[in-house]
């Protein structure tokens, strides 16, 4: 049977940052999880007369959230290493001390899959009841072939129990875990012959990933290791000139990548590299405020170069506990500029775009999956501006209601 959501004050389809894509006296039609229809409200109401009516009077539609960054499978929480960021400790002095990353690694190679699969499924729960309907979720806390492998079967169990769509990303090129440190190009080579070639043949994962940036890896490790991805089947992406600028964001442009991220250093030759392709500018502000920078990424640069961006929440125990992708709403605007309209896209249609999904997710459109979250606004510009709890009123994924907040 056919659902009419009708009464919204404002349907945002998402399509394109402009006003054209905010619609009033709307309702949505949805049948079998799919739009059937989307336009006037009394239209609707004539044509699909014997339909269910979801009351949406006092509220906002926009699509479901689309996480495309995020390293939502780990162990425990590293609360007490933000104690030591918080009394001035740089974090290069945390990761000698054994915090860091490799905190994290230490701590996945010591759980099985049950054990991770446990502690992921109410996150991802979390995620939803911040309006997430889609998660790219990446490995990268295991570093070895088995732990990584782990790590990914996870993710594709953890998928089975959630109404959240996942992405699997394979990031054994997060950081060199400690027993490789003084053989780097060992490490890179276990990636490239054993770890690749097994996550493929398993279809564990569809992108492939690595940590570039200076002290970590390199242009030429980086590049290696996305093209042996691509030759099995993995499409690049990579987070890119997060702290320091090392022409990560070109690299990712000349590979075709479907997403740099990060990209709080990057310069004007990589803005003008982004502007002219296909690779999605990811930015994570939620990292940068947790860090405590006051430099973000030029979201205005790019987005007025033509970049097309994405917003996420980088969720991960070390520089991003949140998964509050609202929260990263207003922090693009409040830090980077960016309007609200831009950042509800940037977090709906983008994040679709960052991760190559083109079946409609991220917009509102016939034919798209019905995944929508109806927020307790008045008007769109609330979602950022009332930051810290989303006044989200219920999430729906493929016609179904997943949350419910009376
Ligand atoms: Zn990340």
């Amino acid at each position: 049977m056919a659902i009419v959501f009708e009464g919204a004050r404002q349907i945002l389809t998402c399509e394109r940052a402009h006003e054209s894509c905010i619609l009033e006296h709307a309702a949505i039609v949805v049948k079998h999880g799919t739009i059937v229809a989307i336009g006037n409200t009394g239209d609707l109401r004539r044509e699909f007369h014997e339909a269910k009516r979801i009351a949406c009077a006092g509220s906002v539609i926009t699509p479901g959230l689309v996480d495309s960054h995020t390293h939502a499978v780990f162990g425990g929480w590293r609360a007490a290493e933000y104690e030591l960021r918080s009394r001035g400790l740089p974090y290069m002095e945390i990761a000698r001390r054994g915090g860091g990353i490799n905190a994290s690694v230490r701590d996945v190679r010591g759980r099985s899959e049950d054990a991770l699969l446990e502690r992921t499924l109410p996150r991802l729960a979390q995620m939803a009841q911040f309006g997430t309907t889609t998660a790219e979720v990446k490995s990268g806390y295991g570093l070895t072939l088995i732990d990584e492998l782990k790590l990914l079967r996870v993710i594709r169990r953890a998928a089975e129990h959630t109404p959240i769509d996942l992405v699997p990303t394979f990031l054994g090129a997060h950081e060199f875990p400690p027993e490789f440190r003084d053989d780097r190009r060992a490490y890179v080579d276990l990636i490239i012959n054993q770890m690749i070639p097994i996550v493929a043949e398993e279809a564990l994962a569809r992108f492939c990933d690595v940590f570039m940036e200076p002290g970590v890896f390199d242009g030429a490790q980086t590049r290696a290791i996305l093209e042996a991805g691509r030759t099995h089947g993995l499409i690049p992406r990579l987070h890119a000139d997060e702290l320091e600028n090392s022409g990560a964001a070109e690299l990712a442009v000349e590979l075709d990548a479907a997403s740099a991220d990060h990209l709080g250093a990057v310069t004007e030759q990589g803005i003008q590299a982004l502007a002219g392709s296909n690779t999605v500018a990811t930015l994570l502000p939620g990292t940068l405020f947790f860090l405590g920078k006051t430099r973000y990424a030029p979201a205005r640069a790019l987005i007025d170069a033509g970049a097309t961006v994405a917003l996420a929440s980088d969720f991960n125990p070390g520089s991003s506990p949140s998964a509050n992708l609202p929260l990263m709403m207003t922090f693009a605007c409040s830090q980077m500029g960016m309007t609200p309209l831009e950042a509800i896209v940037a977090a709906t249609a983008g994040g679709a775009h960052a991760l190559r999904i083109d079946d409609g997710r991220g917009t509102l459109r016939v034919g798209a999956p019905a995944d929508l979250v109806v927020w307790d606004v008045d008007d769109y510009r609330e979602i950022p501006y009332r930051y810290g709890a989303p006044p989200i009123r219920e999430v729906w994924k493929q016609g179904e209601r997943i949350v419910t907040r009376l």
